[in-house]
């Protein structure tokens, strides 16, 4: 481990006036600076509605907390959101550590960075509505002006010989929240799957109603999103389409307890298995896509399972009193290529 520094500290002064001399700047400037209304106050937190950090940065040789809260924002004090967004998506995603200690980071050890401005708020409709993600903050500009954006219609797919998706999940505690936007279950460490000789684990799945993608222009009733990261930090997506039937037993205790307001993750004694949201048919649409939310980011790989799965009318209900809508727009295919597992 490369240890950068090893400070032990007791006071927040002492913790401000080591950030100022790490960066070679006189304690007391950075204490002077403080004590007006010169120092900014503290910004905000911009990672997408799936938990993921938006920005991720792997600390080089040299970095310290404040010179990269500067670099970032412009201000040395915005250290202390650095520390608070990366220790909050490290509990889902794991390529982040949490930070116990400010004053001991390591070289290749990632953050998660706090933006100089917040996210702005995005919504299914209205003025903040999906036709309107791209003008919201150049940092959803892809949600405008890229080419591999999801979710798309299915159809006129080339039919391809693919490797089947190998599915490892393992149960897993129900880590469940309503992040505003849609209920979102985090899963444990130990579950992922394997496309093409990689590996990706599975981060969390959660749900939109109808259906983001659609079969031959029809929207099925509901979707759910299995989020998988690779080492590398490539996504890779399986979506479930869900179409209107019987009581899906498998949804229950997740149902049952269904976050009504946006808050923070609720861990349930009860368990999920991701596996029994996959249908035993193996065959899937392929393509290269993006996140279906700002900031629409791009270099998804996508994989729509062909069977649907039911889900109950009450059960849909249920999830529609509290978000009328969430699903994007279908998005123009472009020159990209969709393919159609052809064997089972
Ligand atoms: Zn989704």
């Amino acid at each position: 481990m490369n240890i950068l520094s090893r400070n032990p500290l007791s006071t927040t002064i002492a913790v401000l006036s080591l950030s100022a001399t790490i960066l070679g700047i006189h304690a007391n400037q950075a204490t002077a600076s403080l004590g007006g209304n010169a120092t900014p106050p503290p910004t905000t937190i911009a990672n997408s509605a799936d938990g993921l950090c938006a920005t991720p940065y792997t600390i080089k040789t040299g970095d310290t907390l404040s010179l990269i809260a500067k670099r970032s924002t412009g201000n040395i004090f915005d250290y202390v959101n650095i520390v608070r967004v990366t220790n909050d998506v490290a509990k889902s995603d794991k390529r982040f550590a949490p930070i116990n200690n400010i004053n001991v980071i390591r070289v290749g050890q990632m953050l998660c960075l706090a933006k100089a401005k917040a996210a702005p708020a995005w919504a299914y409709n209205g003025d903040a509505g999906p036709a309107k993600w791209g003008d919201l903050s150049s940092e959803f500009a892809a949600c405008k002006t890229g080419q591999e954006q999801s979710p798309i219609d299915l159809s006129k797919a080339n039919l391809r010989d693919i490797s089947n998706i190998s599915f490892n999940y393992q149960p897993s505690k129900i880590n469940i929240l309503n992040n505003g936007h849609t209920i979102q279950v985090n899963y444990d460490e130990g579950s992922y799957i394997v496309v093409d000789g990689k590996r990706y684990d599975l981060l969390q799945y959660h749900f939109h109603a109808p259906s983001e993608h659609s079969v031959n222009g029809k929207l099925a009733d509901a979707e759910v999103h299995f989020v998988h990261k690779a080492a590398d930090g490539t996504l890779a997506v399986v979506g479930v389409l869900l179409v209107q039937g019987p009581d899906n037993a498998s949804l229950k205790t997740v149902w049952d307890n269904l976050p009504t307001t946006q808050g923070p993750v609720k861990t349930l004694t009860a368990t999920t298995n991701a596996k029994e949201l996959i249908p035993p048919s193996q065959t899937t649409y392929r393509y290269n896509g993006s996140l279906t939310i700002p900031p629409c980011s791009e270099g998804v790989k996508w994989h729509v399972m062909t069977q649907s799965m039911q889900i109950s009318a009450a059960q849909i209900k249920a999830f529609t009193n509290l978000f009328p809508v969430s699903n994007r727009p279908i998005q123009p295919l472009f020159s990209r290529t969709l393919d159609l597992d052809s064997t089972p």
